[in-house]
């Protein structure tokens, strides 16, 4: 159930914060198979139920008072274990709580657990945990996307009421798009990132996942907004994302780029975005084909930056300050050397090396600087389609949730996941993705709409739109 029912019900009292965890516990319980989650706080959470159930009783209770959520566990809660989904900080417990979870909690918002993840966010399948696969409550031998898969799972299947997952080439997106349900990226500085554990500091956003978009501004509105403790977060003033959820779209400028409906696209994915393309028009939007030229290049300029990016974030596990240290080495480099071989799984080394590769004297001007060259002609596409269009529209993913280990050996198909979701973090502009229906065989359909930087106003307007069509409410 969404927030906003959840809520009423808390309101007229028909409804405990402390039933609610039960049956959130409970349905965890039932769903374990699904390896949603990696840690699970049942009484604490009850615990806070209590607390807040008081509140409430007297007419105090916060904005999220009752919202269950679960916790992608990249993100540090004060006293949890943060594993990053890896071996490497596998009893790794934070000393501080991140900045959007502060928030949340003086909000009122009840955590439950932490969700399981592609090791260090690094995947698209939630094939790469420390922790194990995680399995798609549409159809358990398939994956749910990833690399915030634990937290698209846990709201999918009804573990969670809403969750936070973080999106540096798409994993926000993507898996909501694979699970069936909503999944924002915000502008890059629009959510403070302090207590993220970091993995390509230049694309890195938080964001909520939700069942609805109504829920997903909301819970923008409480995250969103300027910290002094992140220096990329931007002192830009947050709306009320709320409030111009029901405007419509008649008389919106709505572009959908040629280059994101070509080869790779599966075709049933293809006629449902047109249908959403072809019931918008009919509400009075204006939609029209564009072309956003460098699209092409935008995975491997990604898989420069964000393996460079990594290789330099990633030399702090060292075995000297976090978590895991290989034991019986001899000398200082040799543990450095066993503790990183055993502590990091392969696509994390992968991507290391990589990393260190582009950066490399000799190999920097050729992969690197030219990679932040593309990433600026890449921006420059999306500057000039936002001079003509107010939101362009496209698939979320090219293909719908894929079975697990089907493309686990060959990383280059595995890549191709994130294509329409990646140029959006290269560029810092904001992406959300709405359920738009089911293929063939039952598996969810995502939109993705993508705006100008800081306008997710209209992206959740548009959503918001999207959204009620579907449930046949406009
Ligand atoms: N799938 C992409 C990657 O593996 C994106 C991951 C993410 O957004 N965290 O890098």
């Amino acid at each position: 159930m969404d927030y906003y029912h959840t809520r009423e019900l808390l309101l007229q009292k028909q409804i405990s914060c402390k039933e609610l965890v039960q049956s959130y516990l409970s349905r965890i319980e039932q769903h374990r198979h699904l390896n949603a989650f990696i840690t699970i706080f049942a009484d604490e959470a009850l615990k806070r139920a209590r607390i807040i159930d008081q509140k409430l009783a007297r007419g105090e209770g916060g904005n999220l008072a009752g919202m269950v959520m679960a916790i992608k566990d990249i993100l540090t809660i004060k006293g949890k274990r943060t594993t990053c989904g890896s071996r490497i900080l596998e009893n790794f417990v934070a000393p501080y709580d991140a900045t959007v979870i502060q928030r949340l909690q003086a909000e009122d918002a009840i955590f439950i657990g932490k969700t399981n993840m592609d090791e260090f966010a690094m995947g698209s399948s939630n094939e790469n945990s420390y922790f194990g696969p995680v399995k798609n409550p549409h159809d358990p031998e398939r994956i749910p996307g990833g690399s915030s898969g634990g937290s698209a799972v846990a709201v999918a299947a009804g573990m969670a009421a809403t969750a936070l997952g973080t999106d540096t080439g798409g994993s926000i997106r993507q898996p909501a798009a694979m699970c069936g349900i909503v999944g924002l990226k915000p502008t890059y500085g629009r959510v403070s990132r302090f207590g993220l554990v970091a993995f390509a500091s230049s694309l890195d956003q938080i964001g909520p996942m939700t069942t609805t978009v109504p829920d997903a501004a909301l819970l923008l509105n409480i995250i969103a907004g300027h910290d002094p403790l992140d220096s990329t977060s931007a002192p830009v003033p947050v709306p009320d994302y709320t409030k111009e959820l029901n405007k419509g779209i008649r008389g919106l400028r709505i572009g959908y780029p040629k280059e994101y409906f070509s080869e790779g696209l599966d075709p049933e994915i293809h006629q449902a975005i047109r249908k959403v393309l072809r019931e918008m028009e009919s509400e009075g939007a204006v939609i029209e084909e564009l072309s956003l030229p460098h699209t092409d290049y935008a995975i491997a300029t990604y898989y420069i930056l964000a393996t460079a990016e990594a290789s330099s974030n990633l030399a702090r596990y060292d075995g000297t300050r976090y978590g895991f240290r290989s034991e019986g080495a001899l000398d200082l480099s040799e543990m450095y050397c066993q503790t990183r071989s055993q502590g990091f799984g392969e696509e994390v080394k992968r991507r290391i090396m990589l990393g260190t590769y582009v950066l490399s004297a000799g190999y920097y001007e050729a992969y690197y600087r030219k990679a932040q060259k593309v990433r600026t002609l890449i921006k420059r596409d999306f500057d000039s389609a936002f001079e003509k269009f107010d939101c362009l529209i496209t698939p979320t993913s090219p293909t719908t949730a894929f079975k697990i280990g089907e493309k686990i050996d060959d990383p280059l198909q595995m890549y191709l996941s994130d294509i329409y979701t990646i140029s959006a973090n290269l560029t810092g502009i904001p992406g959300i993705s709405v359920p738009c229906g089911k293929d063939s065989q039952g598996l969810p359909i995502g939109v993705q709409i993508l705006a100008k930087p800081f306008d997710e106003v209209i992206m959740l307007r548009v959503g918001n739109f999207i959204e009620k069509i579907k449930n046949g409410q406009f």
